[in-house]
């Protein structure tokens, strides 16, 4: 029997009538339960109740997967179809997905504990813009045509052919979103799929397997194994048949697919942790500075590998700035994510709260001081109120290592030039965001060059769009996901010459 947790009274007809089914995994176009028959029970973060079970995937299910895979890109419909045919069902895909985009919003938000609102606007609608946008690089990918300089004369061109049988293992910070991340390049390249959806959040890549089936995709271009990280991730990430895996989560598990994939030396794109930096100089508009930094720390809880997690400010505009984000931070509602009106729900788990409040108390520990915050909020479920840590030092755990909750640590700094912040501010080992805040057009351009991270924000944080690239410098991870980078990560480049 499934229990039944109060917040499930606040889901749409649309989104209660799918939990209350039973939860198979999508399979060579077929629903079906796991092999050993065991099941993973799905929790809401909001009450710590169980609500739902999915099938708990193991070796064989991915043997499975990879076959019904493989052949649906060597055998099956799906190779012939013209560049158009294949655009025009990731487009509908996108259009199914806008379709049942308010129940898709509210299944994310009772799995992962966000904010409905936040789900909506963010997760959901950035991933029927990007199957749009992806589905308009179908009928885009194209080769070169390069002159030789051999002594006879030769035609040479490239190809770019789709990658093939490409695995994806996703977290549970953005699980819907991180999936169409990876899914959506790869069906608009050709490429066939499987899926691992991380263990917290299960639903919403079930969801979107019964939108792929309605769209008409041909049977085993896309697949979704559901279960646990050490049993169907590393199945998937070891497997001799899979030519690609794409990951996003921790840097540790970044490491171990990389061992995984080395038997068959498959492709691998990593999307891993970060650290990122947000710097204030005392020429920033505190009107836009606190909201960005607020937004840049708190949205979904700091579950966000672009957090901006170190704040630097330059002593003068200090007072200001942090008296506004005190402000900024009690004022937050927190919630339980199914209710519009939230903006701070609960962490995704047990194990994440724990590991969050862990972190406050060493910070605490090694001699910061509590702004605000610091707390756990209410009694049942695992919410935290957004906190804040000011004179933190560089060698702190709260500042050198990723914490993924609603904690900011935050230095100041009272040099004139930038050499020095900008200096600390790379002093990680993840690159994967920075900000910087000021009205000095010159120097906001030159903490952008010196910063060393993927994404940059000037008088903003997080900066993201269907058609920028995203994806980290150093232990942040390989390869950029979005834009036509994303295409690149799901193609192989085929020379051809022919001597005239
Ligand atoms: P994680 O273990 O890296 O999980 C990410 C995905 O990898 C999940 O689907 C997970 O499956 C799977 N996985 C785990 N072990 C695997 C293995 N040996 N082989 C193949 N796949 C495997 O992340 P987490 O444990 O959920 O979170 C831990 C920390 O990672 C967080 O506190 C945070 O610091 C960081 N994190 C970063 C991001 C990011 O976007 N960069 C996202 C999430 C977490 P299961 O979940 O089913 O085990
Ligand atoms: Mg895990």
């Amino acid at each position: 029997m499934k229990n039944t947790p109060k917040t499930l009274a606040l889901l749409g007809e649309d989104a209660a009538r799918f939990i209350a089914k039973d939860k198979k995994m999508f399979i060579d176009g077929a629903w079906c339960p796991a092999a050993g028959g065991s099941v993973i029970e799905v929790e809401d973060p909001a009450t710590g109740q169980m609500f739902d079970r999915v099938p708990r995937g193991l070796a064989a299910d991915v043997d499975l997967a990879v076959a019904a895979a493989r052949a649906a890109f060597d055998e099956g419909p799906w190779g012939q179809m013209s560049p158009a045919e294949r655009g025009k069902l990731v487009w509908k895909l996108g259009d199914l997905v806008e379709a049942h985009a308010d129940e898709l919003a509210q299944l994310e938000a009772l799995d992962n504990g966000k904010p409905v609102t936040d789900a909506r606007i963010g997760d959901v609608a950035f991933s029927y813009e990007l199957l749009r946008y992806m589905a308009g690089w179908s009928t885009k990918i194209t080769g070169q045509t390069i002159p030789l300089s051999a002594e006879a004369p030769f035609h040479a061109y490239t190809l770019r052919e789709a990658v093939g049988v490409c695995g994806q293992i996703v977290p549970w910070n953005f699980s819907f979103m991180m999936a169409v991340w990876k899914v959506a390049p790869a069906l608009a390249a050709g490429c066939t799929i499987v899926l691992k959806p991380a263990e917290q959040t299960p639903l919403t890549a079930l969801r979107f397997a019964e939108l792929v089936e309605e769209a008409g995709f041909p049977k085993g271009v896309f697949n979704v194994v559901t279960g646990y990280g050490h049993e169907a991730g590393a199945a998937l990430a070891a497997h001799p048949d899979v030519d690609k895996i794409a990951f996003t989560g921790s840097t540790e598990v970044g490491r171990k697919i990389l061992d995984a994939a080395q038997g068959n030396l498959k492709k691998v794109s990593l999307e891993l942790g970060g650290k990122s930096p947000m710097i204030v100089f005392p020429d920033a508009d505190p009107d836009v500075a606190i909201p960005a930094i607020g937004y840049g720390i708190f949205y979904n809880m700091g579950q966000t590998c672009t957090a901006g997690t170190r704040l630097y400010i330059h002593k003068d505009i200090a007072p200001v700035i942090l008296e506004g984000l005190k402000t900024f931070a009690e004022n937050m509602t927190v919630g339980v994510g199914l209710d519009p009106a939230t903006q701070i729900g609960p962490l995704v788990s047990k194990e994440q709260f724990d590991k969050v409040l862990g972190y406050i108390e060493a910070g605490l520990a090694d001699g910061a001081t509590l702004l605000c915050g610091g707390t756990q909020v209410g009694e049942e479920g695992y919410f935290i109120a957004p906190t804040i840590l000011t004179e933190t030092k560089p060698h702190m755990s709260v500042v050198c290592e990723e914490i993924f909750g609603p904690v900011l640590s935050v230095a100041t700094f009272d040099d004139d030039g930038f050499e020095e912040i900008v200096k600390e501010a790379n002093a990680s080992v993840y690159g994967l965001a920075g900000s910087v805040f000021t009205r000095d057009i010159s120097r906001a351009h030159q903490v952008a060059r010196k910063l060393k991270a993927g994404t940059i924000g000037i008088n903003t944080h997080h900066v993201i769009d269907p058609a920028l690239p995203f994806g980290g410098f150093k232990q942040s991870g390989w390869g950029r996901e979005q834009g036509y980078e994303a295409i690149l990560l799901y193609t192989e480049v085929k020379s051809v010459g022919v001597a005239l």
